[in-house]
C-alpha cells in the first residue's frame, strides 16, 4: 500500500500529466519508483519495541542515531528484487550506463556483496574497495543503493519517530538514521528550520544559522539566495562549498509535499553548482 504522503503525490504527478500532456521522464521516473516503494515497505522489520525511551534518550544524547543496520531485519530476496527494479530504472530514465548497470547486476546476484554496499553504504563506511570490485564508479553504487535501501529506511524510521525529541537533538546529521539532510523548509509559524534526511525522510529541528554539513556559524560565511516569490531559499557556506535548497512555508499556502519537493526544486539544484557549491549530503568518494 502507498502512504498517504506518496498517494497525494501520485495525485500531484498525475495532474501534472494531464497538464502537459504527458509524462516528463524525471516525474514518470520517480512514479515508478513510488510503486516499487510501496511493495517494498510491505518487507520491512523494525522492532519499535526494540528500542525503549530510556535507551532512546541516552542514544540521542551521545549523538549517536537510533537505528543502526541490524536494527532492521531486511528480507535480501526482496531487496535483491527491488535492487533490480531500481537498476532497470536508473538505466531506462536516468543516467546509468548500460556496463554500469551490468556490474550492478552481477553485485546483487551475490547477497553477501549486496548486504556488504547496504551496510557500508547506511554506515558511512567507504564504497571504493566494492566499487573497484566490480568495476563500477562509487557514485552509480551509492546512487542505486540509496533508492533501493529508501523504503525500507522510510518504514523503519515511522516506527521510531516518536522516541526523537526534537529539542535537545540539534545535530547536522538525522537522529534515526545518521544520514544527511538534502532539503529544509522554514516551519510555518515559528519559522524555525527543520532539515529533512535524504536517506529515510524523518525530520530534525535544527539552527537557522548554521551550516549542518560542517558546524560552521561564522556569519560571514553562509549567505542565501531567496526566489522572486520568497518561497525558496538557497543555502551557502562558504566554508564547505556546499549548498542546502529550502522551502519558506511561512508565506502560507498548501501543506508542501517534501519528498516530491526534491525534484520541483532542480533549479536550484543548478543554481547551487553554477555558482561553484556542490549538495551537502552527497559525499563524493574520489
Ligand atoms: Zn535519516
Ligand atoms: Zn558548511
Amino acid at each position: 500500500m502507498p502512504t498517504a504522503m506518496n498517494s497525494r503525490i501520485l495525485g500531484v504527478l498525475e495532474a501534472q500529466e494531464q497538464r502537459d500532456g504527458g509524462p516528463s521522464t524525471l516525474l514518470e521516473a520517480y512514479r515508478i519508483l513510488l510503486n516499487v516503494e510501496a511493495e517494498a515497505r510491505n518487507y520491512v522489520a523494525v522492532d519499535r519495541h526494540a528500542i525503549s525511551l530510556e535507551a532512546a534518550r541516552s542514544c540521542l544524547y551521545r549523538g549517536t542515531p537510533l537505528l543502526a543496520f541490524d536494527d532492521f531485519s531486511f528480507d535480501w530476496g526482496n531487496v535483491q528484487r527491488v535492487f533490480g527494479e531500481v537498476l532497470r530504472l536508473s538505466s531506462s530514465h536516468l543516467s546509468l550506463t548500460a556496463q554500469a548497470a551490468e556490474a550492478l547486476h552481477r553485485l546483487s546476484e551475490d547477497v553477501g556483496a549486496l548486504r556488504r554496499a547496504a551496510r557500508d553504504w547506511y554506515s558511512g563506511e567507504s564504497l571504493i574497495p566494492l566499487a573497484t570490485a566490480y568495476g563500477v564508479s562509487t557514485h552509480a553504487l551509492a546512487s542505486v543503493i540509496a533508492n533501493t535501501m529508501k523504503p525500507y529506511l522510510t518504514a523503519g524510521a515511522e516506527t521510531v519517530a516518536q522516541l526523537v525529541d526534537q529539542e535537545s537533538w540539534r545535530r547536522g546529521y538525522c537522529p534515526i538514521c545518521g544520514g544527511r539532510a538534502d532539503l529544509a523548509f522554514l516551519d510555518k509559524e515559528t519559522g524555525a528550520r527543520w532539515l529533512l534526511c535524504a536517506r529515510c525522510d524523518s525530520q530534525w529541528l535544527f539552527q537557522r544559522l548554521e551550516c549542518p554539513y560542517c558546524g560552521n556559524n561564522d556569519q560571514g560565511k553562509l549567505s542565501y539566495l531567496i526566489d522572486d516569490e520568497e518561497k525558496y531559499r538557497l543555502y551557502l557556506c562558504e566554508s564547505c562549498k556546499c549548498y542546502l535548497k529550502a522551502l519558506d512555508l511561512r508565506h502560507g499556502g498548501e501543506e508542501p509535499l517534501l519528498p516530491l519537493e526534491r525534484l520541483l526544486t532542480l533549479d536550484l539544484d543548478r543554481q547551487g553548482r553554477d555558482a561553484g557549491y556542490r549538495p551537502g549530503y552527497f559525499v563524493e568518494e574520489a
